[in-house]
């Protein structure tokens, strides 16, 4: 990880404040995390031993409403990574005009070294710890990293026994079962398929695409599916422990099923005319689309002049430097912005909050319906800026969030200057 991740993603807003005639006193609250809460979560391990891990929720912003985000586990987390995750959050939910601030959380700690019994009792720990800060109107996690409806279904069983009662709105991306939205489990890849389906043919891309896909978690494993089912090539994929090449198009759910087997994709290499390539190498492949949908700035200077793709759709927060936006922009290529390309997320995550609410569900269909509408609708305003602008995807979409959080800042008063 980048020595200061939040310094980065500020030069964007930075960026962003020059194209609007937006009050300095917007932009000085936008620059630092309201709260950041540190614990040291203490777990009994299956071996009888004690362990503990670092863990972390901020709430960066929530002058929009009540803070949102995920929570991550992951071995490199810190309190840098989680403040800019949060920050990305505030303008994510800004873009998608949703009524919340953002915020994020995670846990130090590698999720695949637990037994399921100690992921259960480390996810209550975190809501032990955090549950003064967290509601459905303060504060609502969801999914990220390394974590998924079934922890998300722990931390809410946690939540009611600490209250005395359910409180289903206090988390998204919960199982069905437990107030869970249809819809959720893919909607982050859904979201960005969406905008990608609405703006191919301002972006010049034809009818059939070669797509190559960054990672193969939740994200990465539904943009494949979506795009394979629609027609389109998976020309490569890649996880952490590899990644592999088909020019004529990978058997997506013949991944999809080692992945589920918990193997790799690199397995299927050597079959099938599938070939193992680096990491590096899947960058630079021949391409249209290119889909980070893994961890920050894993494209940076050094691999960003390689890529080929004319479109990349940033499913993963963060995943380039501003280096590599410089290069790609510089080359024409257009760089469709995590706050927009992965807001279905959190977009779906807000629907839930909502049918948790109103105690009235929706159908797949009619989820599916209201994100196509979100994401083409607010994908639809960032292009017609960034085109009238003459400015980048990205900087657009900060724009577009920008004018939104000055707008509810400057409403707010001084008042909201005051941490309570
Ligand atoms: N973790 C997802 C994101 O980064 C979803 C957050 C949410 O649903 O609140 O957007």
């Amino acid at each position: 990880m980048s020595d200061d991740l939040l310094g980065a993603a500020l030069v964007r807003l930075d960026e962003a404040a020059s194209h609007l005639n937006i009050d300095a006193d917007v932009i000085e609250k936008l620059k630092y995390a309201r709260e950041t809460t540190k614990a040291r979560l203490m777990i009994r391990m299956d071996d009888g031993s004690r362990k503990s891990f670092l863990a972390w929720r901020c709430r960066y912003d929530d002058t929009r409403g009540p803070t949102k985000g995920g929570i991550r586990y992951h071995p490199d987390a810190s309190v840098d990574e989680v403040e800019t995750l949060a920050f990305w959050m505030t303008f994510k939910c800004a873009v998608m005009n949703l009524p919340y601030g953002g915020g994020k959380g995670a846990v130090q700690v590698d999720a695949r070294k637990l037994s399921k019994a100690e992921l259960e009792r480390l996810s209550r720990a975190y809501m032990q710890a955090f549950a003064r800060i967290i509601g459905p109107d303060r504060d609502i996690p969801a999914p990220d990293v390394y974590t998924n409806s079934m922890i998300m279904g722990w931390m809410a069983d946690e939540y009611a026994q600490i209250v005395g009662h359910a409180v289903p709105a206090v988390i998204t991306g919960k199982p069905i079962a437990l107030g869970g939205s249809l819809g959720r489990g893919d909607a982050t890849a859904r979201g960005g398929y969406y905008l990608l389906r609405r703006l191919a043919g301002e972006l010049g891309l034809g009818e059939k695409l070669r797509i190559a896909v960054q990672g193969f978690g939740n994200a990465g494993q539904h943009i494949a599916r979506l795009l394979a089912d629609d027609g389109h090539r998976i020309v490569a994929v890649s996880d952490s422990s590899g990644a592999v090449h088909r020019a004529d198009g990978l058997d997506v759910a013949r991944i999809v099923s080692v992945k589920a087997e918990g193997g790799s994709v690199s397995t299927l290499a050597g079959q099938d005319g599938v070939e193992a390539i680096t990491a590096d190498e899947l960058v630079a492949i021949d391409c249209d689309v290119f889909v980070p949908a893994a961890l920050e700035n894993m494209i940076h200077a050094g691999n960003a002049g390689s890529m080929k793709a004319k479109v990349v759709l940033e499913l993963a927060n963060g995943p380039l430097t501003a280096e590599a936006d410089t290069i790609l922009n510089s080359r024409g290529a257009i760089v469709l912005p995590d706050i927009l390309a992965n807001a279905g997320g959190v977009t779906v995550s807000y629907f839930e909050w909502v049918q948790n609410r109103q105690g009235y569900y929706w159908t797949l269909p009619e989820i599916h319906d209201r994100l196509r509408a979100t994401m083409e609708a607010e994908g639809e305003a960032i292009w017609r800026l960034s085109r009238h602008k003459d400015i980048s995807m990205r900087t657009a979409a900060y724009v577009h969030a920008l004018a939104r959080l000055g707008e509810a800042i400057e409403a707010h008063g001084t008042q909201s200057f005051f941490v309570s």
